[in-house]
């Protein structure tokens, strides 16, 4: 049986918070989603976050956040290389202060619409060196945006400690898989001209790698056929 009440899902259009979408659409009565266009170097993960939400009818609120480049840097916004490591030791890709944006804009937002949950796909398992995807950050972060906003908002993180296998894993069970792996996107490079098993990508960057190894291992798991 669905939960009551409202459900903001800080979506991407990526494979984690494509999967948490369903996930709150077989919960919530009422889910809406918030995309953040931070200037990402490729369009394509914006424009698949769009379809997905197209075809599902569900609410996207579009926020432009590309004034991030001006006070942040991460090759995922800039010419940098993504599978390098920067001098903190954090990867390339890591955008400082993301999280911590989106959660507290989507807190935001669900406060103006009545949300009682927001759901974010972070992930702590399959740990990417990201600081802000730990339950530390989060509860943390849950906490300060409702003291400093007199609100109750729970923030739901249903891929916390899955593995990538288990994130497929969990789209099966959400009756999503095929979804997740057609329309979702994660390639650091933006491609989507070759649709392999996992979905569509280049087949070399971190995030294609940490996809594909993920998709496999659940493959093997299941020990079943996805066509
Ligand atoms: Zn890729």
């Amino acid at each position: 049986m669905k939960e009551q009440g409202k459900s903001v899902v800080i979506f991407s259009g990526g494979q984690d918070s494509t999967t948490c979408l369903y996930w709150a659409m077989n919960r919530y009565k009422e889910v809406e989603c918030i995309t953040f266009n931070y200037g990402q170097k490729h369009s394509v993960e914006l424009e698949q976050a769009k379809k997905i939400c197209d075809y599902e009818n569900i609410k996207q609120t579009v926020i432009d956040i590309s004034f991030l480049n001006t006070i942040v840097e991460s090759a995922l916004t800039s010419n940098g290389n993504v599978n390098e490591i920067n001098d903190k030791g954090l990867p390339a890709s890591f955008v400082p202060n993301r999280n911590q944006l989106f959660i507290t804009m989507a807190h935001a937002y669900a406060q103006k619409i009545g949300a009682e949950t927001l759901v974010t796909g972070v992930c702590q398992t399959d740990y990417s060196g990201y600081p802000d995807c730990r339950q530390e950050f989060i509860f943390d972060i849950q906490k300060a945006t409702n003291l400093g906003s007199d609100s109750k908002i729970v923030i739901r993180t249903p891929l916390m400690y899955l593995t990538k296998a288990e994130t497929f894993e969990l789209a099966e069970t959400e009756k999503c898989l095929e979804r997740v792996i057609t329309l979702s996107h994660t390639c650091y490079n933006g491609e989507r001209d070759v649709l392999y098993e996992w979905g569509f990508g280049c087949d070399d960057c971190p995030a294609c790698e940490l996809r594909k190894k993920g998709f496999y291992e659940f493959k093997e798991s299941k020990n079943v056929s996805i066509n």
